[in-house]
């Protein structure tokens, strides 16, 4: 069986204030699936967009550089 989702559980949902796939927590259950997520990144809470379905972005070595540079000029 497939894992049992509960609120508060940690899950990648794409945010829009972000823009881009971040950590998320569980905030609503509908039918034993996530039916809202707050981003734990900036607090939004949204409905869930189902991101990881479409987490095949190959993370390019821009990608990957632009990210390290965001978190050294933080
Ligand atoms: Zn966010």
């Amino acid at each position: 069986m497939a894992e049992e989702l509960r609120l508060g559980d940690i899950i990648d949902d794409h945010c829009s204030k972000c823009g881009m796939v971040t950590n998320h927590s569980v905030v609503s259950i509908v039918d034993g699936t996530a039916a809202r997520t707050q981003c734990r990144t900036c607090g939004d809470e949204h409905k869930y967009r189902k991101a990881k379905g479409g987490r095949k972005k190959s993370s390019s070595k821009a990608d990957l550089f632009a990210e390290v540079l965001s978190k050294i000029d933080s």
